[in-house]
């Protein structure tokens, strides 16, 4: 018997030496969990193949959870560098492994990726739910917060630890033991409330549907949108009519170009009563619910409102500042909009027509009387935005505001041929960062724009590591003899993107959770937002803007002409918005848990603001998605805030010079190099020398006329 016993586990010891030995050969081999030996340590694309991705996501998985349990079994006691600092630098591999695959998978994706993508979701969100709920861990961040006075921090690691507490207390994980089980309650109705409410959302858009039987009917609207209207008649078996749905490709076009006064109304009605048909798929006791729970979480955690609880975090702070942008801008807005109103009802009189504007006539007269005041298109500007002198005016402007020099390197491994890559120097030579470049559309890139790191820039054992920085687009490829020509809207993607990508290159912190681009919402575009504004600056658009076929710059006029456009329907639009701003404030304000009437709060709510009848706030209650199935409640604002900011700030740049080499290193020193190692607004002020002021942005609107 005990001879059995002892062959057993020697056979077992073997196995798993066995094993061990297969593990480590598997993890020397894989060059996701190798040290990368390449110029600057940038991923080596080269070497990594699809299979390396799950073991290398599985063994950092367990690095990390070592490195977890280090920090809790620590017989020290609790203090800043062992455990906050700790947590920070913890990690490093999961992410490296993280940036890699989630960025490759974004730009360049396979069937294969897309299966992992779908197996790791689920372990990556359980494994960090682990650390956020490991009670252990908490309360040893818990008893560095009770001595923080005395620790004598400095500002960067006061911010870590508040970040870090507040993610568990935020997480409940302060709560009495007796509010625990009703708070994850909460949490667990509200996921479940939102995914109803959104599917409540896609059944009320997909059921609602104008079918066409009479070719007049369709008259005013492009080939285009009738074709694609005939295309989703026949899917849904109705071969020789036409069906336009409430999905916004069929929609906008419909109520922008059909001559059909009766269907246009159909149509957009069919649009705005989503969600509040009293039928099975009505939002409208879900929207109570919501905001009762939301409120009572609220209260749990000490916070007064949802909104209160939510602007915490960001920049505005406090509902009342974010009131104050929402009243300032819908009164800008709504004079504006009440002339626009004056000169689409005139129109409406001159083409002989007997009614009264109303909100579905809208987009359909404003497309008439924009063709009459602007006689120019798109198609018109593309001939002088060349690609390359995009770039090349784009990395003029970085030199000329922050010495900034960008150098081509062919010899680094790329994730696809057609991904360029920078390195970026100081003006003295040193090397600050890498910048990928990926401009074109391909069927592994999903859409749009963005910025991402493979690596962002922190400071470790005294040494800094320096970011490796990539941005996506998907730009007009050059065809046969012509170059790629953008259009303004994508050569104003690329100073966007390109000014994410600044925040990234030239952040100068110490922990990477608050590095770079980890700011809160409302403050995280103000870097790329404010470089549209030089890519559109007359001085900067006669550099770069020149014409493919001759070379000459753009010419005044139409210069003149891209200005005048950007103010048209600037009321409508910025009603539209803040309405809906104004909608998600007031439903996360509310102090009361009761039943609400959501028609009745809906329509006090917007009569508080004088909305106008012949304008429909953007989100209705029921189907307000950002708010109530989305990340945004309490958030909607954000966009509007962020375009105050870059104007306020791109202000300063126009009163002293748009290269003024004092007010760039103001903003260097202050925003792009800081990331989130300071409060938003501290920082903004120590730039500005106050507060942002709405005025800039208004008057770049034309709202504001002087
Ligand atoms: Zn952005």
């Amino acid at each position: 018997m005990t001879k059995l016993i002892l062959t057993i586990t020697l056979i077992s010891f073997l196995f798993i030496s066995c094993n061990r030995n297969n593990n480590e050969k598997q993890m020397n081999d894989n060059p996701l969990l190798t040290e990368w030996n390449t110029p600057y340590g940038v991923p080596p694309f080269n070497l990594i193949k699809t299979e390396h991705y799950l073991p290398a996501y599985n063994e950092a998985m367990k690095m990390h959870n070592a490195e977890i349990e280090a920090i809790v079994n620590s017989k020290e006691e609790p203090d800043f560098n062992n455990t906050i600092a700790a947590l920070d630098y913890s990690g490093e591999l999961l992410i490296r492994v993280d940036n890699v695959f989630e960025n490759v998978n974004e730009a360049n994706t396979n069937p294969e990726m897309q299966k992992i993508a779908k197996e790791v979701a689920p372990l990556l969100s359980a494994h960090y739910d682990n650390i956020w709920l490991n009670d252990k861990l908490f309360a040893r961040v818990k008893a560095v917060n009770d001595i923080k006075e005395a620790l004598n921090l400095t500002t960067e690691q006061q911010m870590l630890l508040k970040k870090v507490y507040d993610n568990f207390v935020r997480g409940g994980a302060n709560l009495p033991e007796d509010q625990k089980a009703e708070f994850r309650k909460i949490n667990e109705q509200l996921s479940l409330l939102s995914i109803n409410f959104g599917e409540n959302l896609l059944a009320e858009t997909n059921d609602f549907t104008l079918v066409i039987e009479d070719e007049k009917d369709l008259s005013g609207l492009p080939e285009s949108v009738k074709a694609a209207a005939a295309e989703t008649a026949k899917e849904q078996g109705l071969e020789g009519k036409w069906v336009f749905t409430l999905q916004k490709p069929s929609l906008i076009p419909f109520i922008t170009y059909a001559e059909n006064r009766e269907n246009r109304e159909y149509l957009f009605k069919g649009y705005i009563e989503r969600g509040n048909n009293n039928n099975e798929h009505d939002n409208k006791a879900i929207v109570s619910e919501i905001v009762n729970l939301r409120l009572r979480r609220a209260n749990m955690l000490g916070y007064d409102t949802h909104a209160d609880y939510v602007l915490d975090n960001n920049m505005a702070k406090t509902p009342d500042k974010v009131y104050g942008l929402i009243e300032s801008l819908m009164d800008a807005g709504l004079v504006v909009a009440k002339q626009e109103v004056k000169d689409l009802q005139a129109l409406i009189d001159k083409e002989g027509e007997n009614f009264k504007l109303e909100p579905w006539d809208w987009w359909y007269y404003a497309e008439k009387l924009k063709k009459e005041k602007y006689a120019f298109d798109d198609e018109t500007l593309r001939p002088y935005f060349v690609l390359e002198n995009v770039q090349k005016g784009l990395f003029t402007v970085a030199n000329k505001l922050y010495g900034l020099q960008l150098t081509e390197r062919t010899d680094l491994p790329v994730y696809h041929p057609d991904v360029k890559v920078y390195e970026v120097k100081e003006a003295d030579g040193s090397v600050i960062g890498i910048l990928y470049m990926d401009f074109f559309p391909r069927e592994s890139k999903r859409g749009g724009a963005w910025m991402t790191s493979f690596r962002k820039q922190y400071k470790k054992d005294g040494g800094n590591v320096i970011p490796v920085i990539q941005t996506v687009f998907n730009f007009t490829k050059p065809t046969g003899d012509k170059p790629s020509l953008l259009s303004f809207d994508e050569a104003s993607t690329m100073f966007h993107e390109f000014g994410h990508a600044l925040h990234g290159l030239l952040s100068n912190c110490t922990y990477i959770s608050l590095s770079g681009t980890a700011v809160p919402r409302d403050f995280v575009e103000l870097p790329s937002q404010i470089m549209e504004n030089w890519a559109a600056e007359p001085e900067v658009l006669k550099m770069y803007a020149l014409n493919y076929k001759t070379g000459e710059p753009i010419p005044d006029e139409l210069i003149e002409k891209m200005k005048n456009a950007g103010h048209f329907n600037q009321g409508f639009i910025t009603v539209e918005f803040m309405s809906a701003a104004l909608l998600d404030m007031d439903w996360h304000t509310i102090t009361e848990q009761k039943n609400y009437d959501v028609t009745e709060f809906e329509n006090a709510s917007l009569e508080k603001m004088h909305m106008i009848p012949e304008i429909v706030v953007r989100y209705r209650s029921t189907y307000f998605a950002h708010i109530f199935s989305g990340g945004y409640s309490s958030g909607y604002y954000s966009y509007a805030w962020a375009e105050v900011l870059d104007a306020d700030a791109f202000e300063a740049f126009k009163e002293n010079g748009i290269f003024d080499q004092a007010t760039a290193r103001a903003f260097r020193e202050n925003i792009l190099s800081m990331g989130g190692t300071d409060d938003p607004m501290k920082l903004y002020v120590q730039f500005r020398g106050r507060e942002p002021k709405t005025e800039a942005m208004l008057k770049r609107k034309g709202l504001l006329k002087n």
